[in-house]
């Protein structure tokens, strides 16, 4: 803005003075006394002239530069609109290219059902819409059963950004219990969390932060988070944008989560929750593919059935059997944990074992610990306390057959050769 100054015209009151008052007097004086008086009337009289003209001029260039000055005030506050809409403008074109965005990401979800590719594209599409990739930004998704967070996805400013709670920190713990969207905009002033416990809970400076849950009908699914280790970097508008990619987003995340469990249950037995023995030929034939394109690999196929199993069902009924089953699932499932393995109910009372890069010798090694553990480990069946034992025959590859059929055949051989022998050992041929 700029300020313009106008000179003020003489009054007219000082000229009016000045004429009706002070030369009448100095006429009345001057021509009694001094011949030159006249003269000096004259002068006067043309000087008043010229100081009325002058005061008039005065007067016509303030009256022009008061009205510059209107203008120019007019002007500035002009100016100051269109800066003012400029800013709309340019805010409304970021709102638009943001939800724009935000409508493609959420058409391709909805058509997705691969939680892989659905929280990948939610983190994704966040942390460089809101946060333009700076900070960092996380999707917790919910564990139905324990109602705890877990880490899912993350995308980080810096990747060698270490993030210590993987369970959820104060903050996602306050998500947790008001289901209500969060923005702090600075942490150490906000008075509902304590920044000192922060510090112990996640070793990365965090100063802002926005938050805001994914529910799909009354479903808590997850939380989706922002955070960043400056003061005041979101604002109201970032929130609601988060807000509308966690409820447009919640839906595909749902469903996609529980397509997935679909799809676990459909290659797992339901009484023993092991994998099926469809989906264990599947990756012994990936298996068999693999390692016959890797020089000296090697890996091991357990097939174990259950002594005189029917005894049980016989003895103690039909449930007590699947009590059985199941132990014997838990116990081979706990036994082999730190092993790469996959672990099958190949039907009935038989399961099945891949134990990858594991060689025959290892792997009858493995089996006869595994049997003597089982044995070990008695269930008690209405009341009575049973030692269960197992067979075990073990095939490898490539020393007895490179193909899933012929490693199937000589597991099982092997394993009649264990009954056939006594039971409650391990064979291999
Ligand atoms: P062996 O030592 O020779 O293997 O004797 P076995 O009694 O274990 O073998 P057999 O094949 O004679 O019996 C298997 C039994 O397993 C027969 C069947 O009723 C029972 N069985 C199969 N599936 C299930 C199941 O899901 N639950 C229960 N409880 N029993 C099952
Ligand atoms: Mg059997
Ligand atoms: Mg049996």
């Amino acid at each position: 803005m700029l300020p313009v100054a106008a000179s003020k015209p003489i009054p007219r009151v000082i000229l009016f003075l000045f004429s009706l008052i002070i030369i009448p007097i100095l006429i009345a004086f001057n021509f009694s006394r001094h011949p030159l008086g006249l003269l000096f009337i004259f002068y006067l009289a043309n000087a008043v002239t010229l100081f009325f003209l002058l005061n008039q001029n005065s007067k016509a260039r303030y009256q022009i530069e008061s009205e510059i000055q209107d203008t120019q005030e007019k002007l500035n506050i002009i100016q100051a609109d269109i800066l003012k809409e400029q800013k709309s403008n340019s805010a409304l074109l970021v709102k638009r290219v943001r939800y724009d965005s935000l409508k493609n990401i959420i058409e391709q979800i909805n058509q997705n059902l691969d939680l892989e590719y659905i929280s990948n594209s939610i983190v994704s599409v966040t942390f460089s819409l809101i946060s333009e990739a700076k900070g960092a930004c996380f999707l917790y998704l919910i564990d139905k059963q324990t109602h705890k967070l877990s880490l899912f996805k993350t995308k980080k400013e810096r990747e060698s950004l270490i993030i210590k709670a993987k369970e959820g920190d104060m903050f996602d713990t306050w998500m947790l219990r008001h289901v209500t969207p969060l923005l702090i905009e600075d942490v150490g002033s906000d008075f509902r969390f304590d920044s000192e416990k922060l510090k112990v809970q996640d070793a990365r400076p965090i100063s802002s932060l926005i938050s805001a849950p994914f529910i799909n009908e009354n479903n808590f699914v997850g939380i989706l988070r922002l955070d960043n280790p400056n003061k005041d970097f979101y604002t109201q508008d970032d929130l609601r944008f988060l807000v509308s990619v966690c409820d447009l987003g919640a839906v595909a995340l749902e469903s996609s989560q529980l397509f997935l469990k679909t799809q676990e249950l459909s290659i797992r037995d339901s009484l023993t929750l092991a994998y099926t023995k469809r989906y264990l030929m599947d990756r012994l034939a990936q298996e068999c593919e693999r390692s016959a394109c890797v020089a000296n690999a090697a890996f091991s196929l357990l097939m174990l059935d259950i002594d005189f199993f029917k005894n049980y069902n016989d003895k103690f009924g039909h449930s007590a059997g699947d009590i059985v089953l199941k132990k014997i699932t838990k116990n081979i499932i706990v036994f082999l944990n730190d092993l790469d393995r996959v672990v099958c109910r190949f039907g009935g009372e038989e399961f099945c074992v891949i134990l990858e890069n594991t060689d025959k010798k290892k792997a009858v090694e493995i089996a006869t610990q595994l049997c003597g553990m089982i044995e070990k480990d008695k269930v008690v069946l209405r009341r009575v306390e049973v030692a269960i034992t197992v067979s075990i025959g073990v095939a490898a590859f490539p020393d007895d057959d490179t193909k899933a059929d012929g490693l199937i055949y000589k597991a099982d051989k092997a394993m009649y050769e264990a009954k056939r022998k006594g039971r409650n050992q391990v064979c291999s041929i």
